[in-house]
């Protein structure tokens, strides 16, 4: 699935979408540069997920987990260093109910299932004032269903 999103607004609201189709098992992979828009669409899946606090930035601290329901771990690999993946407890929070969203995954990739949501955002035409190109693609059958349902529902416009 493809989405040409504009502004940060439009980010939230492609957030927003995907946040309501979410279950509570699902793993998130979030590629893009520096600036391109993770956070943010971050912040619009919690507030698909009725959460109504302050999203910000894992970058320093690596995770922030949100009491959503379900809950949501949010982390930010873009500072971890080597063996840092084992201390965060990366594996515990897999294991139990909640979202995983992981920015940067590239840094942590050896050690990351494969089976997940990967969601790509670019700058169009490398302009950071200029809108996003949102590539989601999916691997494993569960996500691959999800997918195939938010591909269904999308709606145009963005
Ligand atoms: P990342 O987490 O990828 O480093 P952030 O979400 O923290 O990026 O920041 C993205 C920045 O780009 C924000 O300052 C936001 O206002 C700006 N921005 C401009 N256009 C867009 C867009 N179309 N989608 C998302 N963010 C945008
Ligand atoms: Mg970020």
């Amino acid at each position: 699935m493809q989405q040409c999103i504009p502004g940060e607004e439009d980010m939230i609201r492609l957030g927003m979408f995907l946040g309501t189709f979410l279950k509570g098992e699902e793993i998130i992979y979030l590629r893009g540069e520096l600036g391109a828009g993770k956070t943010t669409l971050v912040r619009g899946i919690l507030r698909g997920l009725g959460f109504t606090g302050r999203v910000t930035s894992p970058s320093f601290t690596l995770m922030n987990v949100y009491d959503s329901q379900p809950p949501v771990y949010h982390f930010d690999f873009y500072r971890l260093e080597g063996g840092d993946l084992t201390d965060l407890g990366l594996e515990d929070y897999l294991g139990k109910k909640g979202i995983t969203i992981i920015e940067w995954p590239e840094i942590g990739a050896s050690d990351l299932p494969q089976d997940a949501l990967i969601i790509n955002i670019e700058l169009v035409e490398g302009d950071y004032d200029r809108g996003r190109m949102v590539t989601i693609q999916a691997s494993g059958p569960e996500h691959i269903k999800l997918l195939e349902e938010l591909t269904q529902n999308v709606p145009t416009g963005y």
